[in-house]
């Protein structure tokens, strides 16, 4: 750290003066904003909107930092580029924060607001300030009123009784996502969630199960390999067929209906097993033997609800129920078995187990002591043991089908088409399609979100509030204890109403709609914020969408995107939009760590945004997030690299300082080489390819971290020529200094500014357009090079010129007419002459 300019001391570099002045320019010349304009390219780049609680920290900052890099080389590419940034404000925190601290939750919210934003601003983020939303804001929620009537229209909403998970601590029902680890909330990572039935709101994501697969394809290439799988696999379609299973010793108890993608290995099903809540069961154990046995077991696993991906990792659990059911198709009695792995909400709640060829089976069978038999032979190798398998053979649609009756010899494929075919004739079963995704649960009983715009009548049933009465306002003081049902439900003027069919008395819907609503459609409201005829203009969309590029966490990549591509669907239905897909590219950047944990304020591990740019500078901040690591990297904080981005910053700024006034009045050129010498020649020749290897890291990979690196030896080799105005003309000078200043602008655009100024230009840099390289001037030069071997010349070379000596013998002795006369011998000595001779003796 021996260097002079330490931050705060004010000489020289000031990023605290500098920033503030130039943040205040862009905002008098409204540099960022901008509007639909059809005949301009357009580009949107979009961070996902932060729910504002806690601190800005520096983690946040690295995805704001990646976004705004973006857009401000999108606009000095020439592009009508939109940049917005809002506010995910309805939510649990602010809730338990207003009943912890007696306080409104949007008191609490607007101050977090007000805070995040003044960060924001002072990292000279590019938005459009203008675009701000605010999902909390009645005239945003309006709309999702708005859309939830249009869907209620469409029969895309719809209210069922249902079992959901419930956490006693949030008082409140959870999405299946956010039950973690096995069954606990994701906000209490204590708290067991327990199982509860109640009346809830759907939305029938399930209709465009289909299409939110098929569009996937479009977003190959554009979207990250991973989450395309994450969303495939929630989505989660399985063909099959569906197989009823008679029940055999208790009358009237019908059929099992069991959901298999295995038909073919029918004749190996040596029992069948049922969700622990599957609707027949109470009826199946009523007189049953095992009924003592069975409630303590049902208790146990009814508790925790299982998600999907812990299935095939959790340890099975199962009991007998005592009765047994006809297998259609082998005419057998089976045993009807409860196990905790079969998910009532997946396929119909029960499946046959195949343990020889199916592995989940396999160990549940093991485990129980329940028979195995083998139906399908491999097509090479040992043929399978029944006593023996300890491994399913699960291989779809290879080998050839035994012990199967009829069926016996035929491969899976052709017994699956006549088996399903027979069980459909004979009315026992059919071919299926089914999803893994389910209808989305937008219910929650608390008052912090959008109420439902529904109430009801004891005349008129279920009405919906008419459009010209919307929105349905929050009452403004609502009672919170964080207990019991929603608190709207306790809040008697808003409860109690007149039915807008008959006029009678009605009572208003008093759960509000998961947040994850507001997140579904922000990103279109931005291009048209105050519209208060519709959600957004049309034509507006039309112009802006798709995305060009959404940036956010992976820990987005199954709900948030899920949810938004389904409401861009339902969207394109209504005829608002064109599109199928909101984001053409996706981008989810690594996180910022420290200590080799991720920031965290319950870690305790945070740098504040903020006191990073009191301490060094928002520049030097956002130098470093780009420089750390790649952007898709997680990033290990570390103070002494902080330092260095500093220090590097201050070189440049000392070094256009140093000659700005030299080249102030001077036109920045290269000129005509002819007649250059080193090391002018030279340091133009570096300028112009590292402004081509920069352009290329900016445009295709996002290399920032390798652009800086660019860059920073660029300006190390200019310092290496020091005093420059005794080898450079002034005319290159500038060119070479205009361009490191270009080049850095999109990352460290105050320091840019300021920078540019100084070099003599009275217009900001805003309105610059990113330089292109000359191929003339960073093409190498390429000389002759004249091999001699014990004096005689036996090869010739072209080599870029001013090539090292150990190089040039290295290509020297691999030329083909040159490698004969050295090979197997020593050389004994090597004379070079640079650029033009090498010269050999062998011995
Ligand atoms: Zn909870
Ligand atoms: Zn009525």
């Amino acid at each position: 750290m021996a260097e002079q300019n330490i931050p705060g001391t004010g000489s020289g570099y000031d990023p605290q003066k500098i920033e503030e002045k130039w943040q205040k320019r862009w905002a008098e010349a409204r540099v960022f904003e901008s509007e639909a304009d059809p005949s301009k390219p357009k580009y949107y780049v979009l961070e996902m909107l932060p729910y504002p609680s806690g601190t800005l920290h520096m983690g946040h900052m690295r995805n704001y930092t990646i976004g705004d890099v973006v857009a401000r080389v999108k606009r000095m590419r020439g592009f009508n580029v939109m940049h917005p940034m809002g506010w995910d404000a309805f939510g649990l925190p602010a809730e338990n924060a207003a009943i912890k601290n007696n306080t409104h939750p949007r008191e609490w919210t607007n101050k977090n607001i007000a805070e995040f934003q003044r960060v924001l601003r002072r990292f000279g983020f590019s938005y459009d300030w203008r675009r701000e939303i605010s999902t909390c804001a009645p005239e945003y929620y309006r709309w999702n009123q708005w859309f939830f009537l249009r869907m209620l229209e469409r029969r895309l909403a719809y209210r069922k009784k249902s079992r959901v998970n419930w956490c006693p601590k949030c008082c409140t029902v959870l999405a299946n996502e956010q039950v973690v680890n096995g069954g606990y909330c994701w906000r209490h990572e204590d708290t067991l969630v327990e199982s509860r039935e109640i009346e809830q709101w759907f939305l029938k994501t399930t209709a465009y199960a289909e299409q939110l697969l098929d569009d996937l394809k479009q977003l190959e290439g554009g979207w990250p390999e991973r989450v395309i799988l994450m969303q495939r696999n929630w989505i989660g379609k399985s063909q099959g067929a569906k197989v009823k299973f008679v029940v055999a010793d208790v009358a009237g108890a019908g059929a099992i209906e069991v959901f298999t993608t295995r038909i073919d290995t029918i004749y190996g099903a040596t029992a069948v097993i049922l969700a622990p809540g599957h609707p027949l069961l109470p009826k199946l154990l009523e007189d049953s033997p095992a009924r003592a046995e069975a409630d303590a077991k049902l208790a146990k696993m009814r508790q925790a609800s299982v998600k999907t991906e812990d299935l095939a990792t959790m340890e099975k659990e199962g009991f007998f129920t005592g009765r047994y059911a006809l297998n259609p198709f082998s005419g057998e009695n089976v045993p009807i078995w409860v196990g905790n792995f079969v998910l009532m909400e997946y396929g119909t709640g029960a499946i046959m187990a195949v343990p020889a060829h199916d592995q989940r089976d396999l160990e549940f069978c093991r485990k129980y002591g329940l028979s195995v038999r083998v139906v399908v032979q491999p097509p090479e190798g040992e043929p399978l043991i029944e006593e023996k398998i300890t491994a399913a053979f699960d291989e779809h649609q290879q080998g050839k089908l035994v012990n199967s009756g009829p069926y016996s010899g035929l491969s899976p494929q052709e017994a699956i088409a006549k088996m399903a075919a027979f069980a459909e004739q004979k009315g026992f079963g059919r071919s299926e399609t089914i999803f893994r995704l389910k209808d989305w649960g937008i219910s929650r009983q608390r008052y912090w979100g959008t109420p439902i715009p529904v109430v009801y009548c004891s005349k008129d049933g279920v009405v919906p509030v008419p459009d010209k009465d919307l929105p349905v306002l929050l009452p403004p003081n609502p009672k919170l204890t964080g207990m019991g049902e929603s608190p709207l439900a306790s809040t008697p003027e808003f409860v109690y109403t007149t039915c807008p069919k008959c006029g009678g008395p009605a009572r208003r819907e008093t759960d509000t709609m998961d947040t994850f609503v507001d997140s579904s459609w922000y990103f279109y409201r931005y291009c048209d914020p105050h519209n208060d005829t519709a959600p957004y203009d049309s034509a507006k969309a039309a112009y802006w969408f798709p995305i060009d590029q959404y940036i956010g966490g992976i820990t987005h990549a199954i709900l948030h995107l899920l949810y938004s591509r389904f409401w861009c669907k339902v969207m394109r239905d209504l005829g608002l939009i064109m599109h199928n897909e909101p984001a053409a590219r996706l981008f989810t950047q690594g996180m910022v760590q420290k200590g080799g944990v991720a920031m965290s304020k319950s870690r305790g591990n945070v740098v504040g945004a903020e006191e990073m740019a009191r301490k060094y500078g928002a520049d030097t901040g956002r130098l470093y997030t780009l420089f750390a690591a790649p952007p898709e990297k997680d990033l290990e904080w570390s103070e002494e690299s902080i330092e260095g981005s500093w220090r590097f910053l201050n070189r440049v700024y000392r070094l256009v300082e140093r000659h700005g006034h030299a080249v102030r009045r001077v036109k920045s050129s290269a000129g005509d080489l002819t007649g250059v010498q080193d090391p002018e020649r030279n340091l133009l020749r570096k300028t112009h390819q590292t402004l081509r290897r920069v352009t290329s890291d900016f445009e295709s990979r996002w290399h920032f971290n390798s652009a800086i690196a660019l860059i920073m030896e660029l300006v190390n080799e200019i310092y290496a020529q020091e005093p420059l105005e005794e080898c450079v003309r002034p005319g290159a000078m500038k060119e070479m200094l205009v361009i490191v200043t270009l080049m850095l602008a999109p990352m460290v655009p105050h320091l840019a500014e300021e920078l540019w100024e100084m070099l003599g230009h009275s217009d900001g840099l805003w309105q610059e357009r990113w330089p292109d390289y000359d191929p003339k001037l960073e093409k190498e030069i390429e000389v002759e090079v004249v091999v001699q071997v014990n004096g005689r010349v036996r090869g010739k070379f072209l080599a870029p010129a001013g090539l090292r000596e150990s190089d040039l013998v290295e290509r020297a002795t691999s030329e083909q007419s040159v490698a004969p006369h050295v090979s197997g011998k020593r050389i004994v000595k090597k004379i070079v002459v640079p650029d033009k001779l090498v010269n050999l003796v062998v011995a």
